[in-house]
Order: C-alpha cells, then sequence, then structure tokens
C-alpha cells in the first residue's frame, strides 16, 4: 500500500490491468424483487426512484449505452462493464445472458461487474457468471448495507442477512469474487451495528468492499422520516469515524471500491457534505493518521 492508508480500487486496476480503467455504468432496464411484490414493494426506505442508476439512461440498449462511450474510442484505457441499476440479475438466465453479452462487444472492455441483491443469487445464474471468466474479469456487487437484521427490517430490505451468506457461498463455489455493500448512519445504528457487520463481513471474505454514508435523496420515504424529525443523517466525523473503523478492522488485501456517495446533486436533500467527496476522503484520510490507523491495522483474522 506505500503510503496509501488503504488499498484503493484504482491502485488494484493499476496492478493488475497496468492500465488507466473506467467503469461503464449500464442500466439493464431491471427492476427489484422489492419493488415489484416478490419480496416487498416500495423498496428499501432509502432507494431512489432509479434504483442507484439515477443519471443513466434507460431508454438506451445496453450496447447503445457501452456503443456511446466506446465509440471511436483508440487510446491506451480499458473500461468495465457495471450493471449498476437496480438489481441487475433479476431476469431468466436466457436474458442475462443477451445483455451481459451486448455489453461484452469490445476487447476494450476486461471486465463485467453486476449489482444485485444477495437473494438474487443462485447456482444457474453463478454458472452463468462463471462462463464469462474465459473472456474477461467478472465480479459480483452485493447489497448488505448493514447485519443486523432489525435495521434490515426497518430499512424494508426485503431479505435477512443470513441470505447474503448463501449468496457469498454459492459465489465462492463458482470462483466469483464478490464485493459487499455497506452503508454507515442507517436508522437507529451506532458503532456496536456497524462493528457486528465488519465481523459478519469478515466471515466471508470479500473481495473487495463499497462502503458510504446514508444520504437522504427526494421523493424515499427516507426523505420523509427526515423531514418529520425521524431520522437524522450521520455528520460527516461520524462517518469518518465509522469508515476508519471498518478500513481498520478489514483484511488489508480487501479492495476498497468505494468511500463516498453518488447521490446526484439535484436530488440530494441531506447531508450537504457528503456531495463533497474530496473533502470527506481528505477528512478520512486525516482521522486515520491521526489516529495511527491504515487498512487491517486493527484486523485479527
Ligand atoms: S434492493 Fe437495491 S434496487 Fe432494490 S429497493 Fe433496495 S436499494 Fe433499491
Amino acid at each position: 500500500m506505500d503510503d496509501e492508508l488503504y488499498y484503493k480500487f484504482s491502485r488494484f486496476c493499476k496492478l493488475h490491468y497496468r492500465k488507466n480503467v473506467q467503469r461503464i455504468c449500464i442500466d439493464g432496464g431491471f427492476t427489484c424483487p422489492n419493488r415489484d411484490g416478490r419480496c416487498g414493494v416500495g423498496g428499501c426506505i432509502f432507494c431512489g426512484e432509479r434504483g442507484s442508476g439515477d443519471y443513466l439512461d434507460r431508454r438506451l440498449s445496453v450496447r447503445e449505452q457501452v456503443g456511446r462511450r466506446l465509440d471511436g474510442y483508440c487510446g491506451r484505457k480499458r473500461f468495465i462493464a457495471y450493471f449498476q441499476s437496480f438489481t441487475s440479475t433479476y431476469a431468466p438466465v436466457g436474458r442475462l445472458k443477451e445483455l451481459y453479452d451486448e455489453a461484452l462487444c469490445s476487447e476494450l472492455i476486461v471486465a463485467l461487474a453486476v449489482a444485485t441483491r444477495p437473494d438474487c443469487i443462485d447456482e444457474p445464474i453463478a454458472e452463468l457468471l462463471e462462463s464469462y471468466k474465459s473472456r474477461c474479469d467478472v465480479w459480483v456487487e452485493l447489497g448488505l448495507q448493514t447485519s443486523d437484521d432489525r435495521t434490515a427490517r426497518f430499512v424494508n430490505r426485503g431479505c435477512e442477512s443470513a441470505v447474503f451468506l448463501r449468496a457469498a457461498e454459492i459465489l465462492a463455489a463458482h470462483g466469483i469474487p464478490f464485493v459487499v455493500h455497506l452503508m454507515i448512519g442507517l436508522p437507529g445504528e451506532g458503532m456496536e451495528q456497524l462493528a457486528e457487520t465488519v465481523r459478519f463481513v469478515n466471515a466471508v471474505k470479500p473481495w473487495g468492499i463499497k462502503l458510504h454514508s446514508v444520504y437522504v435523496m427526494g421523493g424515499t420515504v427516507l426523505e420523509a422520516l427526515y423531514r418529520e424529525g425521524k431520522y437524522s443523517p450521520p455528520t460527516l466525523e461520524e462517518y469518518v469515524r465509522g469508515a476508519a473503523y471498518v478500513i481498520s478492522h478489514i483484511p488489508p488485501e480487501t479492495v476498497i471500491h468505494r468511500l463516498t456517495g453518488d447521490c446526484p446533486p439535484d436530488l440530494l436533500i441531506a447531508p450537504d457534505w457528503s456531495a463533497d467527496k474530496r473533502r470527506v476522503l481528505a477528512e478520512l484520510d486525516a482521522y486515520m493518521r491521526e489516529n495511527g490507523l491504515r487498512q487491517g491495522s486493527e484486523y485479527e483474522a
């Protein structure tokens, strides 16, 4: 890690691909079982209408979305086809194959990354994903947010944490690395729940982690709670303390894909500080240095 305090995704790309690598974020036209009634309706209370792909244009086909970024490109960069919106394994396997094949339309694409829910991973899907490993790198991003099932019920996550363990097991059996999404500042949570979540996640050894603070997005149930004074997002100091805790308690080899949120500016209700990614990362860096922390420094195998 040299003098970097944690193992950034950009560093992984530099070491692994020896090139500048960028994500092409894709909306595959999926919905979510937590919205269409299969396991819930309304979605998670923090989730916007576009299922975290708020700036993507779902009127375009997958091929068009990828093509727009690649047309005429002949530089040294390489790309990751990243299915970001909603639950990107929530379709029959045949349909998934069509969409993933469309995305992998160029040799410039060196990885397929798929964001989904743990309850939308099963054997046939894992087999399909595994089949792409001879073509490119493949990984799955699993939304967990917290291991505390009481919080999960409150935020209407729509599945128990044990389901995450099962998904992790299936993916591991197929040799598919996975990235876990966690949030700091969920309603009713503090350091105690965060510590338990880190223990829970460490037990299944994810390849990577994505972390951000809860932010209140316009049009969500969380916005209503916030406006009624029933929810307060974390302060920057609270987020920094929590993120430093997570980073210092995970293994040094875990790749950190993200440490800041990605709310479209026009939809961000609170907290204001979460829009200033540079400041968040600088404060985190300063806090970790002041406290002698680095990734894995407090990790116990
Ligand atoms: S599982 Fe993901 S896409 Fe579905 S409602 Fe929750 S955050 Fe949104």
